[in-house]
């Protein structure tokens, strides 16, 4: 009993039952931290904690499933941030997530290990549910979205990313889907965009959802056409979606990267306004207590000179490095949307900038089921594109981590889990000649030099 009868499960076209009756192996292939490994790093800057040291490739046992649970088989996966931050143990080491969770209910003590199998995106193929699922069936073509959520919780029921028990799949839970098997809740798993391939597939559901909570989801900065939207590291994870949405909603996106070699992936996106921020070497912060208001100020006359006014939303994620002048950038009555703080979560900025123009700043995290199906609809759609710009195998996935710690690749890192090869997925290629393959590869095109 091994993955390789699933996979041949699934090149062969398996019926649901066929798939269903495949013996389940004892143990399968995942990416993981180990707890005896945690104080690795100790003492070191961030910069320098290497995610190749601690990924692990290696079996580990397949767990029982739940009632309200699939298990899937991970044809592909990506690299994530939040992988990165497991990886490098900050802020905290995630094994305080996994022993809470341990405390929760019996179903929960499965992802209280010593290991930490990680990873928060998929696209694959149910094998098994459990007997409390209602809307899918083994053999279902899937992708899973992150939010892993108690529906029994009264606050699910309004946003369930406010239920008390909300965490993120393979950051906050183990089982994660860098590994040839999952178990994920059913109410994580969406219908595979047809006429994208395995790791085409797999790198959106995470980014892509949390840019359209952030953006055009009723619970933050509630973009509309023709608002002005600054998208920091434009060509980045979450960036790339943003700029996509901008565009597919009528906004008008001004972009910031770092690189010439990104303008020219921003400007192939179609985002006319971009800004390089190397070459204008902005110095926000004069030293590490104090920032430089005449070099926000230089940025707003930049966005000024690209598209005659500030913006309406400033899609906010940095932290620390930016946050100061994300604030002021805004214009009066202006949204400043922030989910994340890569460069540091202790932000500074001028209150003043806030308050006398009427700005307000507005969290986001992920999204919930309603939002992700959205976000998953347009990619089904091709109305927006996946942004993937490699792929890698499951031995490489540290590697992959380790490029997106040091701000090395664009768009997303996808992770090759069963899927033998690159390529293999598309079960609609009339659709995607529709979509365009031009579009559809646009990062993997930029990364191989073709643009
Ligand atoms: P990526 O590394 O793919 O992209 C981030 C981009 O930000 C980089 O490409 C870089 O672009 C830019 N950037 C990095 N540091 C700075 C800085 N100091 N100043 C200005 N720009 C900077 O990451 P993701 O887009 O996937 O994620 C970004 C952040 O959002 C991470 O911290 C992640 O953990 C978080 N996140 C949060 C989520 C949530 O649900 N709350 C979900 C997804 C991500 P360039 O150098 O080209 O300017």
């Amino acid at each position: 009993m091994s993955t390789q009868q699933i996979l041949e499960a699934i090149g062969a076209g398996a019926t649901g039952d066929e798939m269903a009756a495949v013996p389940l192996p004892e143990s399968y292939r995942g990416l993981y931290v180990l707890r005896s490994e945690t104080a690795m790093f100790e003492g070191m800057a961030s910069e320098d904690k290497d995610p190749t040291k601690s990924l692990h490739v290696g079996d580990v046992a397949t767990p029982e499933m739940a009632p309200d649970e699939v298990l899937i088989a991970n044809m592909a996966s990506s690299i994530n941030f939040n992988t990165v931050w497991t990886s490098i143990f900050e802020p905290l080491p995630t094994f305080g997530f996994l022993d809470r969770l341990g405390k929760e209910s019996v179903w929960g003590k499965r992802h209280a290990q010593d290991f930490h199998v990680v990873g928060s995106d998929s696209a694959g193929v149910v094998i098994r549910v459990g007997n409390a699922v209602r809307n899918w069936k083994p053999g279902a073509h899937v992708t899973v979205h992150c939010n892993h959520v108690d529906d029994q919780d009264p606050s699910a029921h309004d946003d369930s990313m406010l239920a008390a028990n909300q965490r993120i799949w393979g950051f906050e839970t183990n089982y994660g889907g860098l590994a040839d098997l999952s178990i994920v809740k059913a109410n994580q798993l969406m219908a595979k965009p047809s006429h994208l391939t395995w790791e085409e597939a797999a790198v959106n559901a995470l980014c892509a959802s949390t840019s359209y909570r952030m953006l055009v989801g009723r619970h933050a900065a509630t973009m509309k056409q023709g608002d002005v939207v600054f998208v920091w590291g434009a060509t980045g994870g979450i960036g790339a979606y943003a700029i996509q949405l901008a565009l597919n909603g009528g906004a008008i996106p001004v972009g910031v990267v770092s690189s010439p070699h990104r303008v020219k992936l921003l400007e192939a996106m179609g985002c006319a306004a971009t800004i390089d921020r190397r070459e204008e070497n902005y110095q926000f912060w004069s030293d590490e207590h104090t920032q430089d208001e005449s070099e926000w100020r230089r940025l707003g006359k930049k966005v000024r000179s690209l598209v005659g006014e500030d913006p309406d939303i400033v899609f906010e994620h940095p932290g620390r490095q930016t946050m100061g002048a994300s604030v002021f950038l805004a214009k009066k009555g202006g949204t400043i949307v922030t989910c994340a703080a890569t460069s540091g979560y202790m932000i500074e900025y001028d209150n003043r900038h806030l308050w006398m123009k009427l700005k307000r700043i507005v969290s986001s995290h992920f999204a919930n089921y309603a939002e992700s199906w959205a976000m998953n609809r347009l990619l089904d759609l091709g109305r927006i594109q996946p942004v993937l710009s490699k792929t890698y195998t499951l031995e490489q996935a540290g590697q992959a981590a380790l490029s997106v710690h040091r701000n090395e690749a664009e768009g997303k890192l996808g992770v090759l889990c069963l899927s033998p090869s690159e390529g293999l997925g598309v079960t609609d290629p009339e659709k995607r000649d529709r979509i365009g393959e031009d579009k559809i590869t646009l990062f993997q095109r930029h990364a191989r030099g073709e643009l």
